[in-house]
């Protein structure tokens, strides 16, 4: 755990979450800012920081991506399809600096995205 890390405080359960699903090794919760009618975040217990700190030789991005898929087919969005997206840095939108994967559905999805 990263002490002053939100994403590992509310796996913590020291912030509140609205959470819908988890595994052993990731938990998937309502965005406090949605985006969309369906907006989760799928994380990863253990602090990682984005994509870009994945170990090659560690399956946790097949695992976050099964899971997103698994929420998303939970929250009803298999038929009308949905979005999976993670931003990484600064340039990439990233605001919370532990690795999460938006998923997005409910409505159409734009491209390109803002
Ligand atoms: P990003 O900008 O890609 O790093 O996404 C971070 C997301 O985390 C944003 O969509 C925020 O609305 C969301 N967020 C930040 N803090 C919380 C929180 N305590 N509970 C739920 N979602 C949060």
């Amino acid at each position: 755990m990263t002490e002053d890390c939100v994403f590992c405080r509310i796996v913590a359960g020291e912030i509140p979450a609205s959470v819908v699903a988890e595994g052993e090794r990731w938990l998937a919760f309502r965005d406090l800012q949605p985006q969309a009618p369906v907006h989760l975040l799928v994380i990863p217990r253990a602090h990682v920081e984005s994509v870009a700190e994945l170990e090659e030789a560690d399956d946790l991005g097949a695992v976050l991506l099964r899971a997103a898929a698994g929420v998303a087919r939970d929250a009803g969005l298999e038929d009308g399809g949905y979005r999976v997206v993670t931003n990484v840095g600064e340039e990439g939108g990233q605001s919370v600096p532990h690795l999460h994967l938006h998923v997005l559905g409910g409505r159409p999805m734009r491209w390109p995205p803002g």
